[in-house]
């Protein structure tokens, strides 16, 4: 048996957005805690999601901003991308990230245990051969890329491969619907790649509201990335001239020098021996919690990616983690994540930004009590551009009831991004549209339109 060093009130496993916020936040409560990470700390958001996807997000709109110089005046503006400069940048700064996390853990009093970890039985874990032994542990194990289970699927990369890619492919497919599809084609549409979003229906962002869907498929027919839609992908085959991906319909792609699954994530729940500790899974493989973030083992909490959490995004974990450390160890009984409201950004050029309820879920909820506002309109940043270079915005206020309480805002524009986070303050507070029209506009801005909507 291991010795008393090997004790603590809190295991966290997984040393990623969760686990990490969890356990600091239990420590700063007088905890004694400790990190089991396997591989680099930070997680998914840090070494293969947000910070590097922003990154050559903030990449692909310098080339967006540059592409405009010459419509304020500006000439000699031809830029030239070295991918592989932009690559060793992006890594290098995410190492100092990951060196930052190890360091703030440290000075929090957190230890942190390298390896993988697995439950030998409900109060222990071993790591390396090593047991180690708490009161309570949280699963923060997050999830990973899937794939589907075709013939070549293994030829094509997932998104921890597109930060790998060593060259910036010339023709590309980005297979998937969701969040992380889009905004990996728009990133190599924006740098300078011929990129096919390739989805199995009509459109991507089936679950973002019909306003944004259809101002981002407008968005990308007049700029591109080229949408390939009900393409259902069977087999994908190296060929001469690059790969082809083959449609259940007969179509093919071919000459691709990449091709990108975006398709889903799955619950990282490998050899973690919940078994052992006792710990349910449900069928799709997550690990079911209750509004406590409990497990079915009441002393055995999950949270993030790993749980069936219907916000899989960072902020969200974070979120989780600390109350439930505030609730545990700080003596605030009723503190836990409400998973409602949640803000969230799809960093596409330009970017989406939506909080609350889509129309279709307020009618479905609240039936002929919504009212809803929208608006369109080209923000300044294009006022000189030509035409067909002008970017439209889109913004829609969904309301309910006689006092016009707003529950969803969504928004696709220029700035989307920056704008959202006070409204959706606005919005958690249960502000009304009579709120937002008593707030006087910013002028000229685009967030001056959500203000002065009729
Ligand atoms: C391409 C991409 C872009 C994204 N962009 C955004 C974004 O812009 N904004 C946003 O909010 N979210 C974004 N996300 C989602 C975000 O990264 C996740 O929601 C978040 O990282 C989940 O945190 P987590 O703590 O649940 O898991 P993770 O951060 O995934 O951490 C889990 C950690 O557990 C470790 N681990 C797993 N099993 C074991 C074990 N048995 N023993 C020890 N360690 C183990 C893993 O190595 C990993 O480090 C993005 C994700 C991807 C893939």
């Amino acid at each position: 048996m291991s010795g008393e060093q090997n004790q603590y009130d809190l295991i966290c496993i997984g040393g990623g957005s969760g686990g990490i916020a969890t356990a600091r936040r239990a420590a700063a409560h007088g905890a004694r805690c400790a990190v089991v990470e396997s591989a680099r700390l930070g997680g998914t958001c840090v070494n293969v999601g947000c910070v590097p996807k922003k990154v050559m997000w903030q990449a692909a709109h310098a080339a967006e901003v540059m592409e405009r110089a010459g419509d304020y005046g500006f000439s000699g503006v031809s830029p030239r991308l070295d991918w592989s400069a932009l690559v060793a940048a992006r890594d290098a700064y995410i190492q100092r990230l990951n060196g930052i996390y190890d360091r703030n853990l440290g000075n929090s009093g957190v230890d942190t245990i390298r390896g993988h970890a697995r439950f030998v039985d409900p109060h222990t874990v071993e790591v390396n051969g090593e047991r180690y032994r708490a009161e309570r542990f949280v699963i923060a194990t997050g999830g990973v890329p899937g794939r589907p289970g075709i013939p070549g699927g293994d030829l094509g990369i997932d998104s921890d491969g597109f930060f790998e890619m060593a060259d910036r492919p010339e023709k590309v497919a980005v297979v998937g619907a969701g969040y992380i599809a889009v905004e990996l084609a728009g990133v190599l549409h924006q740098l300078g790649s011929d990129v096919q979003l390739v989805v199995r229906r009509e459109r991507p962002l089936r679950d973002f509201d019909e306003a944004i869907q259809n101002a981002y498929v407008d968005a990308i027919g007049q700029h591109g990335p080229t949408l390939v839609n009900h393409f259902t992908p069977v087999g994908l085959e190296a060929a001469w001239g690059g790969y082809a991906l083959h449609a259940e319909d007969g179509r093919s792609l071919e000459g691709l020098d990449q091709v990108i699954w975006a398709v889903g994530r799955i619950p990282n729940t490998d050899g973690l021996g919940l078994d052992a500790a006792g710990v349910r899974m449900s069928g799709q493989g997550t690990i079911p919690v209750d509004d406590w973030q409990a497990s079915s083992q009441p002393h055995i909490f999950a949270l993030g990616d790993v749980t069936d959490n219907p916000y899989p995004l960072t902020p969200v974990a974070i979120a989780a983690g600390r109350r439930l450390a505030d609730r545990l160890w700080g003596g605030q009984s009723d503190r836990r994540l409400e998973y409602r409201d949640v803000p969230t950004v799809v960093f596409t050029h330009p970017p989406i930004g939506t909080v609350g309820l889509t129309e279709a879920d307020a009618r479905a909820r609240y039936g002929d009590a919504v009212r809803v506002y929208q608006t369109g309109f080209v923000p300044m940043d294009f006022a000189l551009s030509p035409a067909e270079a002008k970017q439209r915005s889109t913004m829609k206020l969904v309301c309910v009831g006689e006092e016009e309480r707003v529950v969803g805002i969504h928004l696709f524009g220029v700035g989307s991004d920056e704008m959202l986070q006070g409204f959706a303050v606005a919005l958690r507070m249960g502000a009304t549209k009579r709120d937002l029209d008593d707030t006087v506009a910013i002028h000229p801005t685009s967030a001056e339109e959500l203000v002065t909507m009729t």
